[in-house]
């Protein structure tokens, strides 16, 4: 599992995070949902090793990673902004990551068939990311992160920049991937119906405080307070 323990997070005198506890099960899809600037995505960066926390420790199953650097523990990220390399193919994308990785070239060969198929990507891997719709751009960001065989995928407002229908096609795609890899995704968003939809645990944020747990059902049902029930838009 991913623990977050006691974290503290401070920009100067601004204090995100005080005293956060979390833990993110095996195998589960965890959606940390807030409005903006409740801290959301500081505390999936520090889980990254983007940023250093400023107090507090985080373990991935039994491996203290609070001090690692981001490549040393275990995980892939997927951006909002995708970071594609624009002058590479779609299939030098997704090699790429794993260069790195020491990897034999069977290995390396066999990841990104298997991502490739997987995303549907097969009948594009010569063409550059300008050649690409949104959504297979995005295919794509997630097809790199899924080589590198992760332990635990992050992923940081993935379907923000994508139009309203190709986001309802993704939410479901992402959560099929989900239900056939098993993998402990922590999934960033302000978007309501994207948690609702593809987590099985939601994490409701407000002002660094994480309101409260739970599945779907729960927070929908039974709201903790007025912010969950409004942000979520339970019924009154
Ligand atoms: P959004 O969805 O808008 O990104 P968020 O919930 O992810 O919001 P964070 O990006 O985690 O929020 O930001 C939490 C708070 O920390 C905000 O008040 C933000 O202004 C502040 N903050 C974030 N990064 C920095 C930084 N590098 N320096 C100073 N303040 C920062």
């Amino acid at each position: 599992d991913v623990r977050f323990e006691h974290i503290v997070k401070r920009f100067g005198t601004l204090s995100v995070l005080e005293d956060l506890n979390l833990t993110v099960a095996d195998g589960e899809f965890l959606v940390l949902l807030g409005p903006s600037g409740c801290g959301k995505t500081t505390l999936l960066n520090l889980l990254a090793g983007l940023l250093d926390v400023t107090g507090g420790r985080i373990t991935i199953g039994d491996r203290d990673v609070t001090e690692l650097d981001p490549s040393q523990r275990g995980l892939a990220m997927v951006f909002q902004s995708y970071a594609l390399y624009p002058t590479k193919t779609v299939e030098g994308n997704l090699r790429f990551g794993l260069a790195a990785q020491k990897l034999d070239r069977a290995e390396i060969d066999r990841r990104v068939a298997w991502a490739a198929q997987l995303l549907q990507l097969e009948r594009m891997m010569n063409r550059k990311p300008s050649q690409l719709s949104g959504g297979q751009r995005q295919r794509v960001a997630i097809g790199r992160a899924l080589v590198k065989h992760a332990g635990v995928l992050l992923f940081d407002e993935p379907l923000s920049n994508l139009d309203a229908k190709l986001r309802t096609e993704m939410r479901l795609e992402i959560k099929k991937l989900h239900q056939s890899l098993h993998q402990t995704i922590v999934y960033v968003t302000h978007d309501q119906i994207e948690a609702m939809t593809m987590a099985t645990r939601i994490a409701v944020m407000d002002q660094g405080v994480i309101q409260q747990i739970g599945t779907p059902d729960e927070i929908y049902e039974r709201p903790a307070n007025l912010f969950v029930a409004r942000f979520i838009g339970s019924p009154a």
